[in-house]
């Protein structure tokens, strides 16, 4: 589904990464690790599209990305990816439901029974209608998570969706994340600088 091929990127003359290559099929998880600074951001940009290749190349259904204009980006990025990131960027004005259903708005195609069905499996169905300020780090993290799942993407990417919460909500946030992906047949790129969250998960090192 995903090949990465020879992959080198640099900030003018820092050098981030080079000739970086792996492949990711549907429904398979791999970890991004390494210490902050080591490109783990910048490898899922170039991942998501948003960010040029400049050495190398990222095959995603058997065609390149590479030099693809930014509506055709974009439109992958709506129909095939989701994504989470360490800060949740729900809509304040927005309740948890409809935050959930945004990308189905966007996509055209909105499922209310569908966003109360991932409210339900991320445990947060009796708060559907409260707005993330009266919510929990962790709950609207989780909310983050299903609205990334809600258009049922190929391919999840994380950049460090549990940085910003305690060890017992990252553990737990981690696995529903994982759990909820893997019965929606969605594959997983997670970055973490966090060495006790992988557990034996195929990963990546960045140095
Ligand atoms: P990580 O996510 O692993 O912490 P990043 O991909 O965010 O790493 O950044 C890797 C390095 O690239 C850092 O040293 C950072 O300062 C640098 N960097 C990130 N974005 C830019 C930019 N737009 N211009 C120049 N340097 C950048
Ligand atoms: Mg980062």
């Amino acid at each position: 589904m995903l090949e990465v091929c020879n992959l080198s990127f640099s900030y003018g003359e820092v050098g981030l990464f080079q000739n970086l290559s792996f492949s990711l099929n549907s429904g398979q998880v791999r970890v991004i690790l390494g210490p902050s600074g080591s490109g783990k951001t910048t490898l899922l940009h170039l991942l998501a599209g948003l960010l040029h290749i400049q050495q190398g190349d990222i095959r995603w259904l058997g065609q390149s990305i590479r030099g693809q204009n930014e509506e055709t980006l974009a439109q992958r990025r709506l129909r095939f990816t989701g994504l989470v990131f360490q800060h949740h960027y729900l809509q304040a004005e927005l309740t948890a439901l409809e935050n959930i259903l945004v990308p189905g708005y966007l996509a055209g195609a909105v499922d209310v029974a569908w966003g109360r069905e991932l409210l339900h499996r991320i445990g947060l169905l009796e708060r559907a209608h409260l707005r993330p300020n009266a919510l929990s780090g962790g709950e609207r993290q989780r909310i983050a998570v299903a609205r990334a799942l809600y258009n049922r993407p190929k391919l999840l990417l994380a950049d460090e969706p549990t940085g910003s919460l305690d060890r017992r909500n990252a553990e737990r946030i981690w696995a529903l994340m994982l759990s909820l992906a893997q019965d929606l047949g969605t594959a997983v790129i997670v970055a973490t600088h966090d060495e006790h969250l992988v557990q034996g998960l195929p990963e990546l090192r960045l140095a």
